[in-house]
């Protein structure tokens, strides 16, 4: 057998299922790598216990002959945003340094009742706000992936679940969870060459969540491929009555209806996608795409999405706006660090605590989030804003007339190196691009590889669904992964 470490989440359960080895022994191997592998910088806190506790009770479930859980004996890494008990939680920020929940997430209390465990808290760009991972507090995640010029560039595994990217592509874990403002579960997936959905806004609780922008925060799954997606979304995913936009319906079975055959659909490319200066390679992998899922049974239809070019500007005001009311709570009172200067009184701590605690990303976002709030300039920019938003809502309602999903690019560059970009706030934000619209729209959507680039890397194509459809993503995403035969992963250097 090949090694323990290489299998994904269906492997493992399976295997565990049927005796091949024991949830033990899949814990210690991934405990023994994400040991192996700290020059990576993508966890945060490791906890090899919390994975050999459920490994242990897998086992035990199996030898008392009882039905296993549907992630029994299977180990995951947790992004850092999603709270977990006893275990500290920063949010990737200084300010919540020192910050040990005493509470579990929904989403993640989901993932240990279907009997998954944690190997760890994996980095993140700092409060999620990022497309790089350097605006993390603890220092940049790095990628396994290395270009193919003999050089030794760190590139960045994308952000801002960028620990999460680096962990399963690395082999780390076989399975993270991620989650998706604007793109940062489908961009690190992309970078990685790895899959990722993020759900209908509504599916996964965000209670226990550390708050970025509320309206457009959605939990989802990163792995090797899409059956194991499917499987790990399915356990985290379902109604929880302490979010209040959570949605009150069962769970569907996406594992079991996974099917690569398309015939009767029909795949939506949207004009407005094609943008000036994308790269030929990702224009050409996007033109193979439809190709692939013509095959597939697919009839491919043009589609115009009108508003597309509005989207980045909205989403870059409706995601600070929402940061700065969130970002509030962090007083130096409640959580985490508190900074008190000598003789200082209580507005001082505040803008003491505030000052060191926040990285410059997350100063930038709320100062913006503040002045598009503001009495003079709401209207002009929120209210706006809110108004797009509506528009690009309307733009996918009128394409599903036409299209029962859509497909484009994940992101306009493969991975960059670390640094290239991180002077230049407008340079990062563009390559949200294609990322936007879909969490603007609250609609499904995912990432699957689908080629290497002439740097030998990573490439991702992503599939945008109908509200609550997350089923026909899948399947648009199996069957690109059928034909793709993406089978590259990085050399191990670390
Ligand atoms: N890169 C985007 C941002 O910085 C999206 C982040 C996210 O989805 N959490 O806001």
């Amino acid at each position: 057998m090949s090694n323990i470490t290489d299998l994904g989440i269906k492997a493992i359960r399976d295997g565990v299922r049927d005796g091949t080895f024991s949830a033990r022994e899949v814990a210690e191997a991934f405990n023994a790598n994400v040991a192996a592998g700290k020059e990576l910088n993508a966890f945060l806190v490791e906890t090899p216990e919390h994975a050999l506790a459920a490994a242990d009770a897998a086992d035990k479930a199996r030898a008392a002959g009882e039905e296993l859980a549907p992630m029994a004996g299977v180990p995951v890494g947790m992004k850092d945003l999603f709270c977990t008990d006893g275990v500290e939680a920063t949010a990737g920020s200084h300010i919540l340094e020192g910050f040990t929940p005493q509470y579990e997430s929904t989403v993640s209390a989901n993932l240990w009742k279907a009997g998954a465990g944690m190997l760890g808290k994996l980095n993140m760009d700092q409060f999620a706000m990022g497309s790089s991972n350097e605006t993390s507090a603890f220092g940049n995640v790095i990628s396994p992936w290395r270009r193919n010029d003999g050089g030794n560039t760190d590139l960045a595994p994308g952000g801002s679940s960028g620990g999460s990217a680096s962990a399963v592509s690395g082999r780390l874990c076989p399975a993270a969870t991620g989650t998706d403002t604007g793109g940062s579960i489908r961009q690190p997936a992309a970078f990685v060459g790895i899959s990722g959905i993020k759900p209908t806004y509504g599916r996964c609780s965000r209670w226990g969540v550390v708050a970025f922008a509320s309206s457009l925060d959605q939990a989802g799954s990163m792995a090797h491929d899409v059956t194991d997606c499917a499987i790990m979304l399915q356990a985290m995913a379902g109604f929880d009555p302490k979010d209040a936009t959570s949605l009150d319906l069962p769970v569907p079975d996406w594992e079991n209806a996974l099917s690569g055959d398309l015939k009767g659909k029909r795949v939506g490319i949207p004009k407005e996608y094609r943008i000036d200066g994308t790269p030929k390679e990702i224009d050409d992998l996007w033109e193979q795409g439809a190709e692939w899922l013509r095959d597939a049974g697919a009839e491919i239809v043009e589609i115009s999405l009108p508003h597309t070019k509005y989207a980045l500007p909205a989403y870059y005001i409706i995601a600070p706006a929402e940061a700065s009311s969130n970002l509030a709570r962090y007083d130096g009172v409640r959580y985490g660090q508190r900074e008190l200067p000598d003789g200082a009184g209580l507005q001082d701590m505040y803008a003491a605590t505030r000052a060191e605690g926040f990285g410059p990303e997350v100063k930038r976002r709320i100062m913006i989030g503040t002045y598009v709030l503001s009495a003079g300039f709401y209207d002009a920019y929120y209210t706006q804003a809110q108004k797009v938003r509506s528009l690009i809502a309307r733009d996918f309602e009128q394409a599903w007339e036409h299209c029962d999903m859509i497909l484009a690019p994940t992101a306009p560059s493969a991975a960059f190196g670390l640094g290239e970009k991180a002077d230049d706030p407008l340079a990062m934000y563009l390559n949200d691009v294609f990322a936007v619209p879909a969490s603007l729209a609250g609609l499904p959507a995912m990432s699957v590889p689908g080629g290497l680039d002439g740097q030998g890397l990573p490439l991702g194509l992503q599939i945008v669904g109908k509200a609550l459809d997350e089923q026909s993503v899948l399947n648009a995403g199996l069957a690109i992964e059928q034909r793709a035969g993406f089978t590259a992963r990085p050399d191990k250097w670390w």
